[in-house]
């Protein structure tokens, strides 16, 4: 086999394998009073986006308000089910993780003037997505 040959193989394997891989760790949500607490710092790193970004989302999809505390934790107000703040975290990473095009992880999100663009690093293809209101 040809080394450009066998290094595309390799490649190409690899993404495949990244795709596959693409295995978001468990968020921890608990209820604390009438707010609900989500620790979201190592899904944050491993989607690769920030957590000031999936907060928002978080709020404006549950019509709620909150912060980010010292600890990088989430506080909303209001109490989620487990079950609610990860159906909404599955739909971001829908929305604003997953390429369109080709349905890899390997994606990044930057702003383009008021707008967030999705560029992917496997197929490399750009498009804006919805803001967060
Ligand atoms: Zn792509």
């Amino acid at each position: 086999m040809e080394y450009e040959d066998l290094l595309n193989k390799i490649l190409k394997e690899k993404k495949v394998g990244r795709s596959e891989r693409f295995n978001p760790p468990q968020v921890d949500i608990s209820i604390s009073g009438q707010k609900t607490v989500i620790n979201a710092d190592t899904f944050s790193k491993y989607i690769n986006r920030p957590l000031t970004h999936i907060a928002k989302y978080l709020m404006h999809e549950l019509t709620t308000s909150g912060q980010i505390d010292a600890n990088g934790k989430i506080i909303m107000g209001g109490k989620f089910s487990r079950h609610l703040v990860q159906e909404k975290l599955n739909s971001y990473i829908k929305e604003y993780v997953i390429c369109r095009q080709c349905g890899s992880p390997d994606t990044q999100i930057k702003k383009v003037e008021n707008n967030f663009v999705i560029t992917c690093l496997g197929c490399g293809a750009e498009y804006p997505v919805g803001k967060i209101k």
